[in-house]
């Protein structure tokens, strides 16, 4: 099934960057929040990026202003009635995704395919809240989704080869690399593999081994990541992490998965990296 037009819901960081990336390929956009302000935020944001893009000479200022002019932004989920596919991308919460689900199921046509950018998540459970899991996929972007090369496509338990083979054309048509993720898992590939890894390396520091700068330089060096494992969580947000080792903890019921409890402290003291400014160590003031 060939996609020409898709609804993104919520228009946060994800939201922004996928719907940016899709206008960007000529796809028509219909872009939904909750939130008028989030919307017009949003907006701005692929303003800002399409400015650089434009001052590097990746994009001209004609093609900028005819991607803007395939974003339709609004704040009602009954714009997303003609789209060929959604992407939702509201927040973490498998109940409020569950309740979109319920809801977009109503609102889109039969044919249209329904999928979530979740980072961990069941999209079998997400799928129940349908009428035809069928339809329903995982379609994980990674941050920023202009940028970022890789894009998962998820089956869950009653995914068809169908839906699958046209998010993989999607995700073509949008110019990424996409792997297929044959079990619904959590965390997928990226997130199983990730959050070990940032597990191990908070224990490194609660250990007293290594400072978290000296961790991220032998990672960035010894293993060429181009970040280190706590640049890496206060760029994305160290609440992230958290709420993904304590949903890896609960689905796998694995006490590997547990979070370690400096970054528990971290969160109970409200410290969440990039979105407070105070990470494992206090962001660079050039990039706040
Ligand atoms: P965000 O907090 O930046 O944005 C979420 C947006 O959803 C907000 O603007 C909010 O107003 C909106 N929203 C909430 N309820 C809504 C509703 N009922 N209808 C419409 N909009 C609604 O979140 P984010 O970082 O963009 O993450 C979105 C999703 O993408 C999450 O599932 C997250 O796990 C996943 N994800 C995040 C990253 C990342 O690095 N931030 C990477 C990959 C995947």
């Amino acid at each position: 099934m060939e996609i020409k037009k898709v609804g993104v819901l919520g228009a946060g960081a994800m939201g922004t960057g996928i719907a940016n990336l899709a206008a960007m390929h000529g796809l028509e956009v219909v872009l939904c929040d909750i939130h008028e302000e989030a919307v017009q935020k949003s907006v701005s944001r692929m303003e800002r990026f399409m400015d650089k893009s434009v001052a590097r000479g990746k994009m001209t200022e004609e093609e900028k202003a005819q991607t803007l002019k395939r974003i339709q932004q609004t704040t009602n989920m009954e714009d997303f009635k003609d789209v060929d596919l959604v992407i939702e991308a509201v927040l973490e919460d498998l109940d409020l995704k569950k309740s979109v689900f319920q809801q977009l199921d109503d609102i889109v046509p039969e044919s249209a395919l329904l999928t979530t950018n979740t980072s961990s998540m069941s999209i079998t459970e997400i799928a129940t809240a349908t009428k035809n899991p069928s339809r329903v996929a995982g379609l994980h972007f990674f941050n920023p989704a202009q940028i970022m090369k890789l894009v998962e496509v998820i089956r869950g338990l009653e995914t068809s080869d169908e839906t699958i083979e046209s998010l993989k054309q999607f995700a073509e048509q949008v110019k990424k690399e996409h792997v297929e993720v044959k079990k619904d898992v959590p965390g997928f590939i990226v997130n199983r593999v990730m959050i070990p890894h940032f597990i191990e390396s908070i224990r490194l520091l609660e250990e007293g081994v290594a400072s978290a700068e000296d961790i991220d330089k032998a990672v960035k060096f010894g293993l060429n990541y181009p970040m280190g494992p706590f640049e890496l969580q206060d760029f994305a947000g160290v609440d992230i992490g958290y709420h993904v080792m304590e949903y890896f903890k609960e689905e796998f019921n694995d006490a590997r998965f547990a979070a370690p409890l400096l970054l528990k402290q971290m969160i109970r003291a409200g410290h969440h990296g990039r979105k407070t400014g105070v990470g494992f160590y206090d962001y660079r003031e050039e990039d706040k």
